[in-house]
């Protein structure tokens, strides 16, 4: 499959679904990714040459980063580190807070499961505003690791999370842009 035949299978599977969760969010769900293996093979494929040669580790995001991140690690035979929720997590971990639109969260990540020195993928479904991407690379960063990439399945250009990645200086994939 070339690339614009996977972004046109990508455009027919992923679903818009408009004010959901809340009135104004354009909410894409790609759940029917899932339905389609050969489709999700593509879709690692892809992400997995973007990183091929480039990364020592994949971290991936709560919850639809695990849904591919695991795959693009085991494609690249390197390890998979999990960044979760607050409490989720049994200690030793380190936290990062990041602004949402209304109030804050957090997410965390096991101390001693990433290495210092290792170049990591920071990988998510969906890039919106940045801000939980953003998060993430602080916490590979506490932890004396290179962000190296980052990677989403959809970007959402309008929200500018690519913007608030630039710091990083580091190349940003997107399989889509909306
Ligand atoms: P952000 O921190 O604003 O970049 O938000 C990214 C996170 O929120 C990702 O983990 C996405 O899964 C989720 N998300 C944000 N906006 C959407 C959307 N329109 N559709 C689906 N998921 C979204």
């Amino acid at each position: 499959m070339t690339n614009s035949e996977l972004v046109q299978r990508l455009e027919e599977t992923i679903e818009n679904i408009p004010d959901f969760p809340k009135p104004g969010i354009q909410f894409k769900d790609i759940t029917p990714i899932f339905l389609d293996p050969k489709l999700y093979e593509e879709v690692i494929a892809d992400l997995a040459n973007f990183s091929r040669g480039k990364v020592d580790a994949v971290c991936g995001i709560e919850s639809r980063g695990y849904l591919f991140g695991i795959a693009i690690a085991v494609a690249l035979e390197v390890p998979f580190i999990l960044i979760r929720k607050k409490g989720k997590l049994p200690p030793p971990f380190v936290s990062e807070k990041y602004d949402l639109e209304y109030g804050s969260a957090e997410i965390e990540m096991r101390i001693g499961q990433l290495k210092p020195g290792q170049r990591v993928l920071v990988h998510d479904d969906l890039l919106a505003t940045g801000g939980t991407t953003e998060a993430a690379a602080k916490l590979v960063e506490k932890q004396g690791a290179k962000v190296a990439q980052f990677s989403f399945l959809i970007g959402l250009k309008d929200l500018l999370g690519e913007q608030k990645l630039a710091q990083f200086k580091v190349p940003v994939h997107s399989i889509l842009e909306y």
